[in-house]
């Protein structure tokens, strides 16, 4: 027992580990974050552990509507325990408002609101910069099967009106996230599942009052307050009473003399 871990990756963000079981993966958050394909890189205290958290929170909602995940459970303060898949190399990008690369490649102002939902795919290469791809050379280059990317847009569709919903709740506006999906073989099955993370650094997460981001852009853009703004997320979504389970009083016998 005791013995060291095989690691499988390290990516920008993240670390997996070879699992306990055959087909599952340790993911470890790291406090590193990056940004414009890794030209900027910080290590910011607390931010590992805090989107371990928001991302366990919305996976087990997600998987509680029936959308199907890579999600098992959250192991300690810094790791998740998921099953293995085979990630297809796309980022899926949803946006309600435009912000990002779209406002700049389009010439829209930052905040605007879409006249429809969106969804763009970009090519997982860092070589390239996660290039925006369309549905032409996904099925030209074979990266997703066309029932692949029907799965993906179908879940897109849903995880994104479940979680605009779900944050407009806590007084947060949901202008844009980015999704992966993976291939879960079961025997001879293969299905899709969400896979990766869903937290403020895949997110773009404003206040609605106060258009105040709360999201990664505090860290491209030199805002500072990143780890606060995250606790913020965290304690609107209800998840951030330390990682203990909430102490609850035992029940008083009450005697009347
Ligand atoms: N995003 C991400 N990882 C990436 C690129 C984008 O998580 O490698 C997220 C980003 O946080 C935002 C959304 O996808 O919520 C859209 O990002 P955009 O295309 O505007 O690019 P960015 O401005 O983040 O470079």
């Amino acid at each position: 027992m005791n013995q060291r871990r095989t690691r499988i990756y390290e990516g920008k963000a993240k670390i997996l580990y070879e699992g306990p079981e055959p087909g599952t993966v340790v993911v470890h958050f790291k406090d590193d974050a990056t940004a414009f394909n890794a030209q900027k890189k910080e290590v910011i205290d607390g931010k590992g552990v805090i989107n371990n958290r928001i991302s366990e929170f919305i996976f087990n909602k997600l998987n509680a509507i029936g959308i199907p995940t890579h999600f098992v459970k959250r192991l300690n303060m810094r790791e998740q325990l998921v099953r293995e898949v085979e990630i297809i190399p796309l980022e899926v990008v949803v946006r309600n408002v435009a912000a990002g690369t779209l406002s700049s490649r389009l010439g829209i102002e930052e905040g605007e609101p879409l006249p429809r939902t969106l969804i763009e795919f970009c090519y997982k290469n860092d070589e390239l910069g996660d290039p925006l791809v369309a549905e032409e050379h996904i099925m030209a280059f074979g990266w997703a099967t066309p029932q692949e990317l029907d799965d993906m847009m179908t879940m897109a569709i849903r995880i994104n009106d479940y979680l605009s919903g779900l944050f407009m709740g806590i007084g947060i506006k949901l202008v844009d996230f980015k999704l992966e999906f993976g291939r879960l073989y079961e025997g001879d099955m293969v299905r899709t599942v969400l896979a990766d993370e869903i937290s403020p650094d895949s997110c773009r997460l404003w206040d609605v009052k106060t258009d105040e981001k709360m999201d990664k852009d505090r860290f491209r853009r030199d805002l500072g307050g990143l780890v606060e703004a995250y606790q913020e997320v965290a304690r609107r979504l209800g998840i951030m009473n330390g990682n203990e389970p909430v102490e609850r009083s035992k029940p008083v016998l009450v005697k009347s003399d």
